[in-house]
């Protein structure tokens, strides 16, 4: 015979699976470190222009962004340094965009320097500094630790790989990668987008622009560092390509 007492039990075990269940796959609340503004003020230039308001967003949306994807060192330790700057990388393109998220994005990998194109740590040709996997590392990011650091401590240059590496996956996200940002840039501007990275790719390779000669590689390659210029010295940036500038704001300022 089954008892009430017995029904009850075995309700009561029922609510309380059911309760471990949610509560395990409830994601943990992030904590950023302590001295994450500090660090930012310091180090990001993007974060340092902000009011008090936009800070507080940027932090925000930093927070969602490290909770969402995971950060994986591989032979590298992922310090709070490490974290705040993927952060940073990963918020600035997309701060004006209300609710991004980086869907084709599950984790970074973080090695300690370059690598080659096999993903390899050890040996010559290691070119590479980060890249957005595709193939069996599709939805895999992987940054060397010291680009990731140079790109934020070195000011004399324009250059920003992690930043680089984000904007590649904001072009992809609309199903190509073709140095156009369809999901962000508004139809009427892409011819005249796709023109202005064909002129600049030619006037970088007759040595005629002080962009990044990493640009003149293809319009995906040319899309990205001039996004770093763009973020990196505005100013410089703005006086020196006025077009790509005014065109780089409709895409990440949305003004
Ligand atoms: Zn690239």
């Amino acid at each position: 015979m089954i008892t009430v007492l017995q029904i009850l039990f075995v309700l009561f075990l029922i609510v309380l699976i059911i309760r471990l269940v949610f509560q395990s796959r409830r994601p943990e609340a992030l904590v950023l470190p302590e001295n994450t503004e500090e660090i930012l003020a310091d180090y990001v230039i993007f974060y340092a222009g902000l009011d008090e308001d936009g800070r507080a967003i940027f932090l925000d949306k930093m927070k969602r962004f490290l909770s969402a994807v995971k950060i994986t060192g591989a032979n590298a330790e992922v310090e709070d340094l490490d974290r705040i700057l993927i952060g940073a990388a990963a918020v600035m393109p997309v701060f004006y965009i209300p609710d991004w998220e980086y869907i084709n994005l599950r984790e970074i990998l973080l090695y300690p320097g370059n690598f080659n194109t096999d993903y390899e740590q050890q040996g010559n040709e290691r070119l590479v500094s980060g890249m957005v996997g595709t193939g069996s590392l599709e939805n895999i990011m992987i940054l060397s630790k010291w680009e990731l650091r140079q790109g934020f401590i070195n000011r004399k240059n324009n250059r920003n790989m992690a930043l680089h590496e984000f904007v590649h996956l904001i072009d992809k996200m609309d199903g190509s990668l073709d140095g156009v940002p369809e999901i962000l840039l508004q139809r009427k501007f892409v011819p005249q987008w796709k023109q202005l990275l064909e002129q600049e790719m030619e006037n970088v390779r007759r040595g005629q622009s002080d962009i990044d000669l990493y640009a003149a590689t293809s319009p995906v390659e040319c899309f990205a560092v001039v996004s770093e210029y763009f973020f990196e010295q505005p100013e410089i940036f703005s006086e020196q390509h006025p077009d790509l500038h005014a065109l780089l704001q409709q895409i990440f300022i949305r003004k």
